[in-house]
């Protein structure tokens, strides 16, 4: 379809509007005709119309408020210039004129009296009318808009034309480069032969090698795959086209795949390039499963993708890159061979990542000397990339709100305290409330002090965060790959010392131990029945839920075993939570002294960092094995 001009555009919804009033005029006309007579209609004085009355001349009256329309039995000179009418209109004296109504009766005049509403305005038609107006107003923009859509996805320059306008003014040659990815050396690793192409494909074609097309880059949210991607673009120096995979998607179907094709016919023609397809699991699930909606479009816009990486002469120098947090879900087509076949893994930092992330991003912001890098990052584990920059982004930013002009250490716990348990909220708590809040959190942080695969404390607070009334919040020593039974009951048991620490101080329970009792449920279920850690069910799996491997969610799955062996899950759960809260209880009863100071210390302080859990707990040397 030929593209208009945005003037053309403008003619043509003129016309539009013009044809539109005209259409309009004629039906007005049309209903004007037949509410009004043809013959001629004079306006003649009330003299003259009581004249004629009185000379018998008038057959008929219509009167409407004031204004009268009459009709005479024969023609008769009543216009302006003498010329000869039968029919006439007049408007009647305000003041009643006594006299009227008895002449016509006597004249035997047929008198037609209407309401003065009953008259049809223009107006009156018009608002009639301005709903048929606006249906129609719609139904044009309607297909007007379809015809932009289908236009824009079939190939002419209308909307796709702005969608790669965007995308190719985006592919630019990257500043990024792998100095800006700070460890991730594996990944480095992986992509470097890639940048060797592209800078020099004609070395690789000479010796007839077939460098990788698709290269799919995985791991959890926030490790660095887009910048990855852009920084192999840098280095490599070639044009990044960059797009997301729900970007592609339209609600016509075939809009989806003839953008794939036209980005990948842009970036062939720019070659060396990089494509960047950011969240290929939107379109690049596996087809026919329903999963994600399966809807055409989708299908569609992934054979596409696919029939493009097949089109490619294997000389073409130009390397997709894609990225996803769910591998599992993307359809094994995608990965075979000749397509997504290099898969490169993004991990979360270690501690001497998290340390060189944090260099890269404090290149720009003042540090004061006491900030120390590297007790940041062992603060820090289990945070990616992308919370570091966050993290020294609000530690910058708390510092500004204050008028400071460099950032201290104070900022930087401010900034890791909000991160991880929240926004300070104001709520007015009773004291009785408080102390039981002091009693749960205390029971926590004692469990977790005294068990000896616990992870340590990093911060006990009675003041409400979040989402949260409480918290008691623990921080490993060094990250963690596995996680070890010793491990899990000590953590099953820390999540329920809250909840004894209440039921054995206070008598009683309360519904502030909701969130532990769900997350302990959880964890149990896990051990059980994924983990193989309960001997009566041994290493067999039953789970119902299936984990993302990269999102730490689960959904839910039909179930594959028996009833007989869901109520053994269930058994084993109940059995190893009860066993976590015996040990929690028994360790509460022993350390009670304990317990009571950490208590009184936190309500007073309202909030401990592990120096001073510690310090109140008798010293760091006192972890002791049950
Ligand atoms: P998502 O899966 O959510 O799309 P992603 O893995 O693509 O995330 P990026 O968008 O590349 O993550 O990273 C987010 C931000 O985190 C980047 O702007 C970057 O500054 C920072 N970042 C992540 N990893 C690193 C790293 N290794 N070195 C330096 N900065 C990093």
């Amino acid at each position: 379809m030929p593209q208009r001009t945005p003037k053309q555009n403008l003619i043509a919804n003129i016309w539009l509007v013009v044809a539109l009033f005209a259409t309009l005029a004629y039906i007005a006309s049309y209903y004007l005709r037949q509410t009004q007579p043809v013959e001629p209609v004079y306006e003649i004085t009330y003299t003259r119309f009581k004249a004629l009355l009185n000379e018998g001349q008038v057959v008929s009256v219509v009167m409407r408020g004031l204004d009268v329309q009459g009709e005479l039995h024969s023609e008769q000179s009543i216009g302006p210039n003498e010329e000869y009418a039968m029919r006439f209109t007049t408007r009647l004296p305000v003041m009643d004129d006594a006299t009227l109504l008895p002449a016509l009766e006597q004249h035997q005049v047929d008198v037609k009296v209407l309401s003065a509403e009953d008259k049809p305005g223009i107006m009156a038609f018009i608002i009639s009318f301005l709903p048929w107006l606006l249906i129609i107003a719609f139904w044009i923009w309607i297909i007007r808009r379809t015809q932009r859509q289908i236009s824009g996805g079939l190939g002419s320059k209308g909307e796709l034309g702005k969608f790669l306008s965007r995308h190719a003014q985006a592919a630019e040659i990257p500043e990024t480069t792998f100095d800006d990815v700070a460890g991730q050396e594996n990944a480095k690793r992986e992509v470097t032969e890639l940048v060797e192409f592209l800078k020099s494909p004609e070395q690789f074609r000479k010796l007839g090698a077939e460098v990788p097309r698709g290269v799919l880059m995985m791991g959890p949210p926030g490790t660095g795959k887009t910048l990855m991607a852009k920084a192999l673009a840098g280095e490599a120096g070639v044009r990044f086209y960059s797009i997301s995979g729900s970007e592609f998607i339209e609600v016509f179907v075939g809009v989806g795949a003839s953008r794939v094709r036209n980005l990948f016919e842009e970036a062939k023609k720019n070659a060396p390039s990089i494509i960047f397809i950011d969240e290929l699991d939107s379109i690049g699930r596996t087809r026919g499963t329903g999963l994600g909606g399966g809807h055409d479009e989708r299908e569609q816009t992934l054979n596409q993708i696919l029939a493009e990486m097949d089109g490619f002469s294997g000389h073409e120098a130009v390397i997709i890159l894609a990225a996803t947090n769910r591998p599992d879900v993307l359809d094994p087509a995608l990965l075979r061979p000749g397509r997504f076949d290099r898969h490169v893994v993004l991990e979360l930092p270690d501690r001497n990542d998290r340390i060189a992330i944090l260099k890269v991003h404090t290149r720009k912001v003042p540090l004061a000397d006491d900030v120390n890098l590297e007790d940041i990052a062992a603060g820090t584990p289990g945070f990616s990339g992308a919370d570091l920059k966050n993290l020294v982004n609000e530690a910058a930013m708390l510092a500004a709100r204050d008028k400071e002009v460099i950032v201290t250490m104070r900022y930087f716990d401010d900034a890791r305290d909000k991160l991880l348990l929240g926004t300070v909220r104001t709520l007015a708590i009773q004291p009785e409330e408080r102390h039981r809040l002091a009693v749960h959190e205390s029971g926590h942080a004692l469990v977790a002090y005294y068990l000896p695969h616990a992870d340590p404390i990093y911060k006990v607070s009675i003041i409400p965060r979040g989402r949260a009334l409480g918290v008691t919040h623990q921080l490993p020593e060094q990250e963690r790959h596995t996680l070890p039974e010793d491990y899990l009951q000590d953590r099953l048991a820390v999540m329920l010392g809250g909840r004894c620490a209440e039921q054995e101080l206070l008598g009683t329970v309360s519904s502030g131990a909701d969130d532990d009792i769900a997350q302990a449920t959880a964890l149990a279920r896990s051990m059980v029945s994924r983990w193989g850690m309960s001997k009566e069910i041994g290493p067999v799996d039953l789970r119902d839920s299936e984990e993302h491997p990269f999102l730490g969610r689960e959904i839910a799955q039909p179930r594959r075993f028996s009833e007989s062996s869901a109520q053994a899950v269930d058994n084993a759960v109940k059995q190893l939570l009860k066993d976590a809260e015996d040990r929690a209880l028994e360790l509460i009863r022993q350390q009670h002294t304990q317990l009571e100071s950490l208590i009184q210390t936190l309500e007073k302080n309202e909030s401990l960092d592990r120096e001073q859990v510690e310090s109140c707990l008798e010293g760091r040397n006192q972890k002791q094995a049950l």
